[in-house]
């Protein structure tokens, strides 16, 4: 016999909870509706409920939007080929490389071309190549964004390698033929997207690094801005993926106050735990953060912990991020529903290209929540830049991993960085200038 769930608010905790559990949860999801203290928080954890598993079983504000609602907002097409009134054939997908930089090179059957750079990941090559290109050949890309992309989704059950294993993969063909779409159109990726509606980028200059001291990380940090003249800076808390521990003892702890006293009031602070914590651990590491006016605190759960993360993100006033990992959309969609985290993060390659990305921010737009999107790859900056250029709240700053200098003339006006805004390219498509140039003496991979 099918039985309904045991608590509509707490359906994971199942049915044998006491009633005296019951209030302490009830007790619990009052406190995450606004934001528990800290001290409500621990209480309850010591309680050993699974505050976790119940927070995210809340009903969706009754106000709010709906499920079908976000469903509908993801589903407004983002891509404008109207221009376009014959098909645009793909004729071939060429994989090439030169200087351990890959290149996606695509071609219609008249001529046109478009070109992408990947985030590396050389061993996903078999599923670029097997799976991803063999689809494409012989589709008209104007198809892309109403047809194309779920049916590569289903072509050879690819769905069940969801994740970023095939979403790269799928973005290194999407990037090329937006490419080669907005070249056709005379358009650059934002304006295809829906329209620029900004031509400068505010961004933070991100730190990779964890095998230094607080005192070593602030004198990069600063090295970092010096060189880029950033306004603000990213720099990593905890261990990474490190169960509570730190990359050595007591780093986050003096890395947050040292860095707002080293670099000054000017400079905008963002931290990421990178999954490194349980939220008894990353609240004080949020409370430090909040301290010091961080812009945001990323990832301070395990990453596919949406409820851990979303005790954190209630028990803060500091916005939370995440989604660096993410891969579905209906797991973002619960993250901006149930205010999982404050500001959604998916990453341009991880997460399957521009189109995807700007589903997860119509998303997020109904929702006022910002989309700030994680980058990959040395060149995934310029893709940062258009996507940017389109979506209506990308919150304060955007990632940059330096680099410019290595794409810059490709462009035209070169790449720039004014007064701590990265300039959108202009061009059709990408915007590089000479795809014939950019890929000359690359070698074909088979
Ligand atoms: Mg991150």
């Amino acid at each position: 016999m099918l039985r309904s769930s045991p608590s509509r608010r707490c359906r994971l905790c199942g049915s044998a909870q006491s009633d005296r559990m019951a209030r302490r949860i009830r007790t619990v999801q009052g406190s995450l509706r606004s934001p528990p203290t800290r001290r409500e928080f621990i209480a309850a954890s010591a309680a050993g409920l699974p505050l976790a598993a119940c927070a995210g079983a809340l009903p969706d504000d009754p106000s709010g939007p709906t499920t079908a609602d976000f469903d509908a907002a993801a589903a407004r097409p983002v891509l404008d080929v109207s221009q376009l009134d014959t098909p645009l054939i793909i004729d071939s997908i060429r994989l090439l490389e030169r200087d351990g930089e890959q290149f996606v090179h695509v071609r219609s059957k008249d001529g046109a071309e478009g070109v992408s750079l990947t985030n590396g990941r050389r061993y996903l090559r078999p599923i670029l190549q097997e799976l991803v290109i063999p689809f494409f050949l012989g589709k008209d890309a104007r198809m892309l964004e109403s047809d194309l992309l779920f049916e590569l989704y289903r072509h050879r059950s690819n769905y069940k390698l969801q994740g970023l294993a095939l979403w790269s993969a799928q973005a290194w063909v999407e990037f090329a033929l937006l490419d080669m779409l907005g070249r056709a159109c005379g358009k650059s990726i934002g304006d295809l997207l829906g329209g620029t509606l900004r031509d400068e980028i505010d961004f933070y200059v991100a730190s990779g690094r964890r095998d230094s001291t607080p005192e070593e990380e602030v004198e990069y940090l600063q090295s970092l801005v010096d060189e880029t003249g950033a306004k603000a800076v990213k720099f990593r808390l905890g261990g990474r993926m490190s169960r509570n521990l730190d990359a050595s003892p007591g780093r986050s702890e003096s890395l947050i106050p040292l860095a707002r006293k080293a670099l000054g009031d000017e400079i905008d602070l963002h931290g990421d735990a990178n999954s490194s914590y349980d939220p008894e651990y990353a609240l004080p590491i949020g409370r430090l953060l909040e301290d010091v006016g961080a812009v945001y605190f990323e990832e301070p759960c395990p990453f596919d912990h949406l409820e851990d993360t979303k005790v954190v993100a209630d028990s803060l006033a500091l916005p939370v991020s995440g989604g660096e990992q993410e891969y579905s959309e209906r797991r973002f969609r619960w993250m901006i529903a149930n205010r999982g985290v404050d500001i959604v993060q998916p990453d341009l390659h991880y997460y399957g290209g521009m189109i995807r990305s700007a589903r997860v921010a119509n998303m997020a737009e109904l929702a006022r929540m910002p989309t700030t999107v994680h980058i990959s790859g040395g060149f995934g900056f310029v893709y940062m830049l258009h996507f940017a250029s389109r979506t209506k709240d990308i919150g304060r700053y955007q990632e940059y991993k330096r680099n410019i200098e290595r794409y810059a003339d490709w462009f035209d006006p070169a790449l720039s960085i004014r007064d701590g805004k990265l300039a959108v390219p202009t061009g059709p498509g990408v915007g590089i200038r000479d795809i014939a140039a950019a890929i000359r003496g690359a070698r074909e991979v088979a």
